[in-house]
């Protein structure tokens, strides 16, 4: 192995100038002149580091004999564990034992933990972006696998992208957790009994295995961790889970679905079936039809959407995947790969698509791995065909479903066997050790309530408001300055005797919120949108960075106030 390190390290990169004088130089590791067969990799997920894994594993020798060399590029150095990650919501594991570095799984890879930029398919080249420095890589490749993965996009969705969380990677599951522990905080101490509701109300959408897997532990950790709270009634929570179809888990026979939905009702959720979320503002989930769920805490599992990247290829695509063939190889591209969720793979024994999980990502990856050995050493490619070994979703505190070569489990022997199955899938032994711990501390310990204060200064944020909503009140403390992007908002003011007066309409381009934040005074009226608004708020200390270096936007905002008053 320790040649291939060797050979892989970006031993002397020289850099040239970019063609754009303007553009930051480029850097050219000695992959580029190489006369090695260079297998580049993008994603580190299942499907990525499984193929890199199995290539390691094949082609051992032309490893050491420095005829091949192996390259994966990902954003992060690890790869996480999706399945346990609703897990991390309740801490019942710990954050970090849901990853794995990926040097440890695959040390004979080189690997780039850097942002994919571009694929160039046609100059067969990948741009990965600048690190610490300012170069850009370009890495040439003569086998390309993409293992991008989809990702949750909210583009389009009403106030999503503003007000609900996602839940896909490992930040996700950290900020959903530190934000129902916030909001348990909050609760505890409000004197507003309709704040309150919102507060203790919290809302997913999407009833696929991810969605109900993260309401499970989030309805166990907020009812358990409400025991903690001086103020707070188990019976004053709501969680609620909603669901387009009539019937949740629609992966899974109809009468396992059944079943979940009934214990997730037991113990709580209210499942709204039939139900689409419209969109979101930051006090209340929209429903369509037009109902509304108060609440602070909204979190959608779907939609995902293509990875960027994959949807700026030119290639053929099905529903936004990469169409391969049979040996999982792009048909007008030879030697590009695709597996994992990006691609759109035939199972050769079923004829059906293989659908996005993590089995078919790993299986698809070992099928690609061997099909590259099998090229560069001039023997047969084998065809994609995996027959899955089942399906399994936790519902948390001790229950499960599960559907095993046919045969339908649930609750205690399902939360066991889930248990089983994913602790000996999970990489590396000392990952799994810990698991086990958690596993096991976690059946007689408390739940951990600690809110990890990991968020950075927000500066500037976007802000959705529908139709009649408060910005903010007269008296409020004011930390945000707001310029209107689209929509109309009314400013009113409280006039002893006479109710709230109309001072002016505001429309696109237009900003409020300036007399507190220039003032350090209270809000002196309330905001409330006319029609649907979008917003960009810019908090207290940005705006007071500008407002004092920047003496013209001191000006305007001394004119604006003035005019104003
Ligand atoms: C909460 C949750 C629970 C799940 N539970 C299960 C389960 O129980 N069983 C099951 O079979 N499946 C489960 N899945 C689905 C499973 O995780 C996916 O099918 C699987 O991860 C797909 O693997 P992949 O390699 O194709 O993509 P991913 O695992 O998504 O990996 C893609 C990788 O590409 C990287 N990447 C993307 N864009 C860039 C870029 N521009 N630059 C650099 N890197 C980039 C990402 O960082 C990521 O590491 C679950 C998914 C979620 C979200």
């Amino acid at each position: 192995m320790q040649e291939v390190t060797t050979a892989w390290a970006p031993a002397r990169p020289y850099c040239r100038p970019s063609s754009n004088p303007a553009g930051p130089s480029v850097c050219l590791t000695d992959m580029e002149t190489s006369e090695r067969t260079r297998i580049l990799i993008l994603g580190g997920g299942f499907g990525g580091v499984h193929t890199a894994i199995t290539l390691e594993r094949l082609l051992r020798r032309e490893l050491r004999e420095g005829r091949v060399e192996i390259g994966l590029v990902n954003r992060e150095n690890y790869t996480v564990f999706q399945p346990m990650l609703p897990e991390v919501i309740s801490g019942s594991i710990g954050l970090l034992d849901t990853i794995t570095p990926i040097r440890r799984l695959c040390p004979g890879t080189n690997l780039y933990t850097r942002s994919i930029e571009c694929i160039d398919l046609a100059r067969r080249r990948v741009t990965a972006a600048a690190g610490f420095g300012s170069q850009q890589r370009f890495l040439p490749y003569d086998h390309l696998v993409i293992a991008l993965g989809n990702v949750t996009s909210f583009a389009g969705q009403l106030g999503l992208a503003e007000h609900a969380l996602p839940f896909k990677y490992l930040g996700d599951a950290l900020a959903l957790r530190n934000r129902v522990i916030h909001t348990l905080e909050e609760a505890d101490i409000e004197q507003d009994a309709a704040v309150r509701r919102a507060l203790l109300t919290f809302v997913v959408a999407g009833g696929g295995f991810s969605g109900v897997e993260a309401v499970a532990e989030l309805n166990d950790f907020v009812r358990a961790a409400a025991r903690s709270f001086r103020n707070l009634m188990r019976e004053e929570i709501r969680v609620v889970l909603l669901h387009v179809g009539p019937l949740i888990l629609p992966e899974l026979p109809a009468s396992l679905a059944r079943f979940a939905q009934r214990l997730l009702m037991k113990r709580g959720v209210e499942v709204r079936l039939n139900t689409r979320l419209h969109g979101a503002t930051a006090d209340a989930a929209l429903l369509d039809g037009g109902a509304r769920i108060a609440t602070r805490t909204l979190v959608s599992t779907v939609p995902s959407m293509p990875n960027p990247l994959v949807a700026a290829l030119d290639c053929k695509k099905e529903k936004g995947r990469i169409v391969v063939d049979r040996h999982l190889e792009l048909p007008d591209h030879s030697q590009v790969w695709a597996v994992g969720d990006c691609a759109w793979a035939i199972d050769a024994r079923t004829g059906e698509p293989a659908p996005p999980t993590a089995q078919h990502a790993t299986r698809e990856a070992r099928c690609v791995a061997e099909n590259i050995a099998a090229s560069l050493r001039g023997t047969p490619k084998r065809a994609f065909s995996f027959r899955a070994l089942g399906k399994m979703g936790s519902l948390g505190h001790r229950s499960a479903v599960a559907e095993v070569f046919g045969v339908k489990i649930s609750g205690l022997l399902a939360w066991w066997l889930w248990r089983t199955v994913y602790l000996m899938k999970l990489p590396g032994l000392d990952r799994k050790l810990r698991v086990a711990t958690d596993w096991t501390l976690d059946l007689v310990l408390p739940p951990d309530i600690v809110q990890l204060k990991t968020d950075k200064p927000v500066g500037m944020r976007r802000e959705h408001f529908e139709p009649g909503e408060t910005v903010f009140r007269e008296g409020d403390r004011g930390d945000w300055l707001y310029v209107v992007v689209d929509g109309e908002v009314e400013v009113l003011k409280e006039v002893p005797g006479r109710g709230q007066a109309l001072l002016r309409r505001l429309g696109p381009g237009e900003c409020f919120g300036e007399i507190a934040l220039v003032s350090d005074r209270a809000r002196s009226a309330t905001v409330r949108s006319v029609t649907g608004v979008n917003l960009l708020a810019v908090d207290r200390e940005a705006f007071q960075a500008l407002f004092s270096s920047l003496p013209p936007l001191r000006g305007f905002f001394e004119q604006l106030i003035e005019a104003r008053r």
